[in-house]
Parts: structure tokens; C-alpha cells; sequence
């Protein structure tokens, strides 16, 4: 009998849709409601075969204080979490679920988009506490959109984006469909330009070596002046003490993100500005979204199991 830990919060809202997938499997769930810690990482998984993991970290630590683990399934794209060099070492194999929170995100950031240029987060806000005060905003017809990364969410944007008659233009030296470009009249510009075009650059490449601090303060510096910054990919991509630097000076007229390079952020100095908002990383989690992406990172752990041979579910 295998032992699986599943640690995403949200895969816990929907563990009794997935439970005949798992018939026969000692399951270990997250029931804190919250990310694990290291420390409990390496508690849970010690006994565990396999592990379903969200943004909890699968440390160098937890892998190698878990003898028996056999496969790794992530619960998502994003794999900053993941020591996958601990994971090579011990040839563990490791799948992701491409494509499953692909809608959600998008359409998250296309809500963004909105509530940016309308000022509705503020607006809102300042109503609830008896105002009244009509902020003008700005059409996002005409404007252009700059795509920091063309992947799965990036493409799934730009369709929503064209829709809405927005000019979009992207920087992504892989991606290489040429047919969707053309299809969806998309321009290809260096980083540099796309930030010196854009009146809203949003990002959408994964948290490597190369894109930690993407935007720092001199990328930030080449964005056009009242433009727009939405991040939706991660936290650690976005120098926020250059980004407060941007918002407060007024060089950037507002950002919205879902991510931030320590989540929840405490008491961050960025909270306490106007222009902006953060939402608690709820990109992918829509009924659709949690549901396409349990299945398909449970059905991985079990092929990933099933392929590494041993004594599975009876
Ligand atoms: P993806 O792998 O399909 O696409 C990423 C794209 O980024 C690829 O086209 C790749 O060529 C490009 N890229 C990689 N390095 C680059 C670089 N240095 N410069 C420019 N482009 C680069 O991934 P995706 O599904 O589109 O997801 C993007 C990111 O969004 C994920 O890695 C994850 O961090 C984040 N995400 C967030 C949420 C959320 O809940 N907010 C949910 C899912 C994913």
C-alpha cells in the first residue's frame, strides 16, 4: 500500500471528489488550512511514497529525510518549490499539470486589468468609508498590453486581451508559435522595448535563476510613466522595495498582484499604498481550476508510482 502526503489547501476543499482515485492508498492530507512548514514537510512526508505538493517546500531537507519516496507530483506549473536537483540525485521523477489553471489565472489577470484602470479597488473602498469621489479612469480599448512571458497563461491572456481590442506585445525568447503570433496579431519585442511601450506589463514566466528580480528598479525605471505593473506568476520576480520606490513616487500609476515573495506578507510597507493591491495567490483557485488540477497532478502521482514499481494499492 503506497503512502501519499497531499499538502494544497485547496485539493483538501475536493479530496472526497478524488477519493476513489486513491482508493487503496494511505493518504496523509494538510488539514492546518495553511502552507506546511519545512518542519512539517519533513515530519509528514518522512514515511510517505509519494507526495502531491501545492507551494509547500520540498526542500533538499524534506527529501532526504523521506527513505521511501518514490515520486513527487506537483499540484501546478510553478516548481520554485521544489528541490529538483535533490530530486535528480535520488531519480525521482516529478510531473506538473500544464495547461489545468491556465483559464483561471487569465481571467484573473484580465479582472486586474480592469480594476486597475478603473480604480475600482480604491473607489470601492473609499464608498464603504462614506466617500464619493469620482477618480477618473482609462479605457483599456487602444492600449497595449506587454506580455512578459507567452506561455500557457500568457497566451490564454493575450486571446482575452485581443478580445477586448487591447494592441498586445510580448517578450519570450522560447516561445516560438509562430502561427498563434500572427493569428492573434501579437508583437514580438525585446524586454526593453515592450517596457518602454506597454501602458500594462504583466508577467507570466516562472521564477528561475534568470527572472529573479526581473523587475527591479531599473526595469521598473524603463516603464512607460503611469503605466500599469500586474503580476500573477511570483513574488520574487518583483524587487518591491523598487517597486514601492515606483508607486509612491508616482513614477507608475498602480500595480495589482496575486503573489508576493513572502506569503502572507506581514506587515510590508507596500500595503499601505493606495495604488496597491494584492490579492492572497487565488489565481488558480476557481471550482474548474481546483478540480482539473487534482485530478490530473493525483492521477500523475499514481502513474509516476505505478512506474517505479513496489507494492501499490490493493
Ligand atoms: P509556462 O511554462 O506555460 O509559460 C512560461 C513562459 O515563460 C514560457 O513560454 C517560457 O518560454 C517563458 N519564459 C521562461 N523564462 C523566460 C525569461 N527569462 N524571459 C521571458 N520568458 C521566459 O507557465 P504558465 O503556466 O504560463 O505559468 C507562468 C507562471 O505563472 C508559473 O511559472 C507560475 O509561477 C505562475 N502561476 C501562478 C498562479 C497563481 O495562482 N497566481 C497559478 C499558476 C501559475
Amino acid at each position: 500500500m503506497w503512502t501519499v502526503l497531499i499538502t494544497p489547501k485547496s485539493y483538501y476543499e475536493v479530496r472526497k471528489e478524488m477519493e476513489p482515485l486513491l482508493k487503496g492508498c494511505r493518504v496523509i492530507y494538510n488539514e492546518t488550512g495553511r502552507t506546511l512548514t519545512e518542519e512539517e514537510m519533513c515530519r509528514l512526508a518522512s514515511g510517505a511514497d509519494g507526495i502531491l505538493v501545492g507551494v509547500d517546500p520540498v526542500s533538499r531537507k524534506v527529501i532526504e529525510g523521506a527513505p521511501r519516496l518514490k515520486a513527487v507530483s506537483k499540484y501546478g506549473v510553478g516548481v520554485d518549490n521544489i528541490d529538483r536537483e535533490a530530486l535528480e540525485e535520488r531519480g525521482i521523477p516529478l510531473a506538473t499539470t500544464p495547461g489545468a489553471n491556465n483559464v483561471s489565472v487569465a481571467e484573473l489577470t484580465v479582472g486586474l486589468l480592469f480594476v486597475l484602470a478603473r480604480n475600482l479597488y480604491a473607489a470601492a473602498a473609499e464608498v464603504k468609508a462614506g466617500g464619493w469621489s469620482r477618480v477618473r479612469g482609462t479605457e483599456l480599448t487602444g492600449k497595449t498590453l506587454g506580455l512578459v512571458g507567452c506561455g500557457g497563461i500568457g497566451r490564454e491572456v493575450a486571446r482575452r486581451a485581443r478580445g477586448l481590442l487591447m494592441k498586445v506585445c510580448f517578450y519570450d525568447p522560447y516561445f516560438q508559435d509562430e502561427r498563434f503570433i500572427r493569428e492573434h496579431e501579437l508583437e514580438r519585442l525585446s524586454l526593453e522595448e515592450l517596457l518602454a511601450v506597454s501602458d500594462f506589463v504583466s508577467l507570466h514566466v516562472p521564477l528561475t535563476g534568470e527572472t529573479r528580480k526581473l523587475m527591479n528598479r531599473e526595469r521598473l525605471g524603463l516603464m512607460k510613466p503611469g503605466a500599469y505593473l500586474i503580476n500573477t506568476a511570483r513574488g520574487e520576480l518583483v524587487d518591491e522595495e523598487a517597486l514601492h520606490w515606483a508607486l509612491s513616487s508616482g513614477r507608475l500609476a498602480g500595480a495589482a498582484c496575486d503573489v508576493f515573495s513572502k506569503e502572507p506578507p506581514g506587515d510590508h510597507p507596500l500595503l499601505r499604498l493606495d495604488n496597491f493591491l494584492l490579492t492572497p495567490h487565488v489565481g488558480a483557485h476557481t471550482h474548474e481550476a481546483v478540480t482539473r488540477m487534482a485530478k490530473a497532478a493525483t492521477e500523475n502521482l499514481l502513474r509516476l508510482l505505478a512506474a517505479s514499481g513496489g507494492s501499490g494499492p490493493r
